[in-house]
């Protein structure tokens, strides 16, 4: 018999490059936060946060293929679209960010965003957060230290990557109260690399710590390290790739729900809603300084299908009211995940914000042991129950609950059930 697709894509890929489930169902289109298998199947997709308007949007969709019937072409034309969308994407940040860099991907954006910080400073040195993923580019990925993402992470990181610790209030060193003391050890890492003869170009983090289980910032943490290495001569850089674009509901951005304005922003995933669209946005200051020493150009960034698709998405939240319908049915499934939590001890807790929580299930809510297996086997359950789910975070014992922000409160219903279901099986 003739091989499997799912053989012949392991037998031209390389085995890196994963897929989701060990045999994961063949999807062949989408309509909102549905997926739909060649089987005939709709599974419910809890999971994607690169389609923010969900699988199929229309205006999307209509907008790139009549811009592909005009003209697309190298960045480098003259051509509206660029234009239009690089001051509608500036209009969304506070003074002074408002000078635009067009790139493919969030891998791009965060190398551009380090790039332009070491130009701008003249310096070499970066510091970043341990258990968070930046991208699969040189500089994104060196300063990227999840363990889940890339077993080699801390064995391959360059001289020039300076880790501090994950600001995680759930467990580890920083667990409960001890939260308060991260800020002031981060702040004091700054300073003691400056002291030894090398200040950082940068801080990078994401704003809300994504990758390591969907779990919000201490409270004045981002206020206090930004201000440490700004002190230094720094910049600070805001990788906004999950948390930004109305992914935590309330805040568009995931750093003003830390009261802070960072120098460099990097984001990409929601802006296209499928189609590859990234940016850095920073002050025209910033960026003179990086003229001066750098040179940057993307054949494909800012294209002209790229610029119309990002339109029409800034198109899409505004017509689906999609931030506060994030807000509230992030709102709404958080509550019914913590009754879950009241009714299962595997479930430990519940993190995240608007529409980003992660469900981290543990075998014992003393020791936090990470019920690792059991989150595997969970997700292969919900798939046959019909939902799509992934685990995430260092040990791989959380479920990153992040659907297309249009999902319906119908659908987060469905989620929990099927959960309730899988859970009340006995674990
Ligand atoms: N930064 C963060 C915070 C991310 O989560 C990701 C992707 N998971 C990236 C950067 C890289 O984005 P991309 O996959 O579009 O290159």
């Amino acid at each position: 018999t003739a091989p499997s697709l799912l053989a012949r894509r392991d037998a031209s890929f390389a085995e890196v490059q994963e897929h989701y489930y060990d045999t994961p169902p063949q999807i062949e289109r989408g309509w909102r936060e549905h997926l739909v298998g060649t089987d005939g199947r709709v599974y419910l997709d809890m999971v994607n946060n690169v389609t923010p308007l969900g699988h199929g949007h229309p205006g999307v969709a209509d907008a790139v293929a009549r811009q592909l019937r005009r003209l697309n072409t190298n960045s480098r034309f003259h051509y509206a679209a660029v234009v239009e969308f690089s001051e509608r994407l500036a209009a969304l940040l506070p003074e002074p960010l408002d000078t635009v860099f067009l790139v493919n991907s969030g891998s791009e954006a965060a190398d551009l965003a380090i790039r332009v910080a070491l130009a701008a400073t003249g310096r070499r040195d970066v510091v970043s957060v341990l258990e968070s993923y930046h991208g699969w580019t040189y500089g994104s990925d060196a300063v990227s230290t999840s363990i889940a993402d890339n077993p080699n992470a801390l064995a391959t990181r360059p001289d020039w990557v300076h880790p501090i610790e994950a600001p995680n209030p759930y467990r580890g060193r920083y667990r409960g109260a001890e939260a308060a003391r991260y800020a002031p050890e981060a702040a004091a890492a700054i300073h003691e690399l400056a002291a030894s003869g090398r200040p950082p170009a940068a801080f990078i983090a994401e704003t809300f710590t994504g990758n390591a289980g969907g779990i919000p910032l201490p409270d004045g943490y981002l206020a206090e390290v930004y201000a440490a290495v700004r002190a230094e001569g720094g910049l600070a850089i805001a990788d906004e790739v999950q948390a930004g674009y109305g992914r935590l509901g309330e805040w568009f951005w995931g750093f003003e729900q830390q009261g802070v304005v960072p120098d460099v922003v990097a984001v990409a995933k929601a802006m296209g809603n499928g189609h590859p669209l990234g940016a850095v946005i920073t002050s025209r200051e910033i960026a003179a300084r990086f003229r001066t020493q750098g040179y940057f150009f993307s054949s494909t960034g800012g294209s002209p299908a790229s610029s119309v698709a990002g339109l029409a998405v800034l198109d899409g939240y505004a017509e689906e009211g999609l931030q506060q319908h994030a807000a509230e049915t992030g709102a709404y499934l958080k509550g019914l995940l913590e009754e879950l939590q009241t009714r299962y001890p595997l479930i430990g807790t519940v993190h995240g914000l608007g529409l980003y929580l992660g469900v981290e299930f543990v075998r014992d809510r003393e020791t936090l042991e990470p019920a690792t297996e059991e989150t595997a086997a969970i997700c292969d359950r919900l798939l046959e129950l019909g939902v799509v789910m992934q685990p995430t975070g260092d040990h791989q014992n959380v479920l990153k609950t992040k659907p297309p922000l249009v999902v319906t409160r119908e659908s987060c219903d469905f989620f929990v059930a099927m959960l309730d279901r899988v859970l009340g099986e006995g674990w």
